[in-house]
């Protein structure tokens, strides 16, 4: 069965033939054949893939899209006394800001516009001017803009000061190198359908031991207690406490393999940088502009803002790349008309170039 439609919208994203087809079976979630054939190994594979150390860090996999597993350390990271610093430049960003105000939990928002990063001394000045902060959380791939913010410099700034450091890398784990133990991250998160390719329906978490010890008891939610999620698996290798999803799973231990056949996250940052370059360069030969400078944009998702024309219209153009094979995504950026190309999942160079000649048809704006 194939697909009308190439999903340039992470995510969901187009995956391929063969992680679709691996949920063609049915799983029993207390039997070994699932728990130690395919949820422990994904773990397993989860902490390696990030550079860990399974001595000093783990995983936790939870039901739900990718905000459940940042809402799950939000919720469960932070003690009654802890306060949480966000620097935002996206709605992400915000997002973790309005968890935070959800819970109760005390926090200060640094912000930057959304084509913009939090400068170095702004986060130093923020740590140094409140010492009631213990905690600090950021987006590394602002999905918002496609802006990659400085994780190395930030994790240094942040462990430095001796905080804990949680990074939603949900759209860019997996897509691009991360030395997760030498940065000294103590919560990264993720999901299933992003970077790694596989199908929604599950949230991701790679952490320090020493950390997930400390949510023991600090949970405001029971379904999203990220402790007891992650004891419940460790103690009944690859046990979940509610219902898994186990199609979702099965289907991401394949995208797992197929990331390693492509020759890993070196190979995949490789192929999502030529989609990105190949689009941008056909883009502005087209006239288009970029919302993010080229020194600041990740190989993911690009925003390119509307043409200076009357005769634009987002909606009319998203019809036409849609009967033509092609969907994109409306922009985010609140202070720019803009819209979004995403370039991840089994998307190539060739995929882009045939989107460019679309494009260059359908310019009803000129
Ligand atoms: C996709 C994404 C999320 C999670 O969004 P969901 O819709 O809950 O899956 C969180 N942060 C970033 C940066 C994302 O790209």
């Amino acid at each position: 069965m194939s697909n009308p439609y190439l999903l340039l919208t992470p995510g969901p994203l187009s995956t391929s033939e063969t992680v679709k087809s691996t949920m063609l079976r049915d799983w029993c979630t207390w039997d070994d054949d699932y728990n130690l054939g395919v949820v422990e190994p994904v773990r397993a594979k989860l902490v390696a893939l990030a550079g860990c150390d399974a001595a000093d860090y783990s995983s936790v996999l939870l039901q739900g899209s990718g905000s459940f597993a940042v809402e799950s350390v939000i919720s469960s990271a932070l003690g009654a006394d802890d306060k949480l610093l966000i620097l935002a430049n996206g709605a992400y960003g915000l997002r973790m800001a309005e968890m935070a105000r959800v819970h109760g939990i005390a926090h200060v928002l640094l912000s930057a516009s959304e084509r913009d990063w939090v400068s170095a001394e702004a986060l130093r000045d923020a740590l140094a001017a409140d010492h009631a902060i213990t905690h600090v959380a950021f987006v590394h791939c602002e999905t918002t803009s496609g802006i990659l913010n400085p994780l190395a410099l930030y994790a240094d700034i942040i462990k430095s000061a001796g905080k804990t450091l949680i990074v939603d890398a949900m759209s860019s784990f997996g897509g691009i190198p991360m030395d997760v133990q030498n940065l000294g991250i103590d919560f990264v998160i993720s999901s299933a359908n992003k970077c790694i390719q596989g199908v929604p329906g599950m949230g991701l978490v790679i952490a320090r031991r020493a950390a997930l010890m400390a949510c023991e008891g600090r949970a405001r939610t029971l379904s999203l207690d990220l402790f007891d999620q992650w004891q419940t698996m460790e103690k009944g290798h690859g046990k979940w406490r509610f219902t898994s999803p186990t199609h979702v799973v099965r289907a991401f231990q394949q995208a797992l393999k197929e990331l390693d056949e492509e020759g890993g996250i070196e190979a995949r940052f490789l192929r999502y940088s030529s989609n990105h370059q190949t689009l941008v360069t056909g883009m502005e030969a087209l006239g288009f502009r970029t919302v993010v400078s080229a020194d600041k944009q990740a190989p993911f998702i690009t925003t390119f803002c509307y043409p200076d024309s009357p005769a634009f219209d987002f909606h009319e153009l998203y019809q036409r790349l849609k009967s033509e094979g092609f969907v994109i995504y409306p922009g985010k950026v609140t202070a720019t008309p803009c819209f979004r190309i995403g370039h991840i999942g089994e998307v190539y160079p060739a995929d882009m170039a045939r989107l460019l000649t679309v494009m260059e048809r359908h310019r009803f704006w000129l």
